[in-house]
């Protein structure tokens, strides 16, 4: 089922939960809503889960315009960040509730929700109690629980938080191939961004209730259209640097500083026309220059190797950044390195707007 956002607001009170989002998830998609907390992200599900009405705007499950429509006539299965489950029934209990709700026989409910146990992964533990389980395996209910009435879409929201670190790395990769399984368009609630680009076709990265950016994940990595999406996704997190264009050599020059750099030509044009820009630059786009490549001189400020990487921080001035540079890195505290750019991966965003001095056209 494709799902349409047409200038969809919410508002409490004096707050604007979600302020005018358009967006338009695909058939089949798996979208993450990523945002630091109080962004919006749940408003925007529990719209979505006719739990919340909109203030404004448009929302369709295909052509079929929902604002009023009830939660339990909209098709879709919810999954929640405590599982929610029934701790006195067992598993196929749980999971066979939804049809019983629905008055289907027992015998098929009985079969369908089987079908699901299987499907993802627990079929093994039907007989048991939810308090004999583990919290991935709990969360394996839910998923099953929300799927077994064949609902159009699937809400999942945080459901990996109550998990340890190893579970969650198993729980998205489960997530991900159960969605892919039964092909349901799914909506995915994190305020993880390593999360969000490991699971996702397309990222819904939202602020204050506004709407940031929304694509594939690595386009958003890759393409930042403003400083806070390009701030929100990668860890280390983007280096940025306030600059100008040095309108004689037609250089980057970092301000307060002496050093410059060279432009990559597909900035050039909207670069000349901008007056303060701030430069982004992802820690594994600095390399460590020879004498003879473009460059920034800087001081070594701190050296950490870190498993198969070694990450530099180095300072200009009072402009601190930080660089992941060769395993075989040699410098030391106080040294000086050059740092080259990889020449297509500068991020230069207009200091007023913030947006992606390239986006601006658009
Ligand atoms: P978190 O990651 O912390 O769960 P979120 O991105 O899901 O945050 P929302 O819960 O959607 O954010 O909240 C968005 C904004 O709306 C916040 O400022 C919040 O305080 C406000 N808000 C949410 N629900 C209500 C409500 N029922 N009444 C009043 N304000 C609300």
């Amino acid at each position: 089922m494709r799902i349409d956002l047409k200038n969809i607001s919410m508002k409490f009170d004096d707050v604007t939960a979600v302020d005018n989002l358009n967006v338009t998830i695909n058939e089949g998609e798996l979208v993450s809503l990523l945002g630091p907390s109080g962004c919006g992200k749940s408003t925007t599900l529990f719209m979505l889960a006719g739990l919340y009405r909109p203030t404004s705007g448009e929302m369709l499950f295909g052509d079929k315009l929902v604002n009023k429509v009830e939660p339990e006539n909209r098709e879709i299965g919810m999954v929640f960040q405590n599982y929610a489950l029934y701790p006195h029934m067992t598993v196929l209990k749980n999971i066979m509730f939804p049809l019983k709700m629905a008055k289907i026989p027992k015998k098929e409910a009985e079969e369908r929700a089987k079908k699901m146990a299987e499907l993802v992964h627990i079929d093994h533990l039907i007989d048991r109690k939810p308090g004999q389980l583990s919290g991935g395996q709990q969360q394996r209910v839910a998923i099953a629980r929300a799927l077994v009435k064949k609902p159009k879409l699937l809400l999942l929201d945080e459901p990996l938080s109550n998990l340890d670190a190893r579970l969650r790395l198993e729980m998205r990769e489960e997530i991900r191939r159960i969605q892919q399984e039964v092909g349901i368009t799914t909506i995915f609630v994190t305020h993880d961004q390593e999360e969000a680009m490991s699971i996702s076709d397309k990222v819904l990265l939202m602020k204050d209730g506004k709407y940031q950016q929304f694509s594939p994940p690595q386009d958003m990595y890759d393409h930042p259209g403003n400083i806070f999406v390009g701030q929100f996704m990668g860890s280390p997190p983007i280096n940025m640097i306030p600059v100008s264009v040095d309108m004689e050599t037609e250089r980057i020059a970092l301000s307060g500083t002496k050093e410059t750099l060279g432009m990559p030509s597909r900035h050039k044009a909207a670069a000349l026309n901008c007056g303060d820009m701030v430069l982004g630059i992802r820690p594994e786009d600095f390399f460590v220059a020879t004498e003879n490549q473009d460059g920034i001189t800087a001081r070594v400020a701190l050296v950490e190797r870190i498993g198969r990487d070694t990450l530099l921080s180095a300072a200009i001035g009072d402009k601190q950044f930080r660089a992941l540079v060769q395993p075989d890195f040699q410098g030391k505290v106080n040294d000086f390195v050059k740092l080259g750019i990889r020449n297509d991966h500068f991020h230069l965003f207009d200091s007023e707007t913030e947006k992606n001095i390239l986006e601006l056209k658009r």
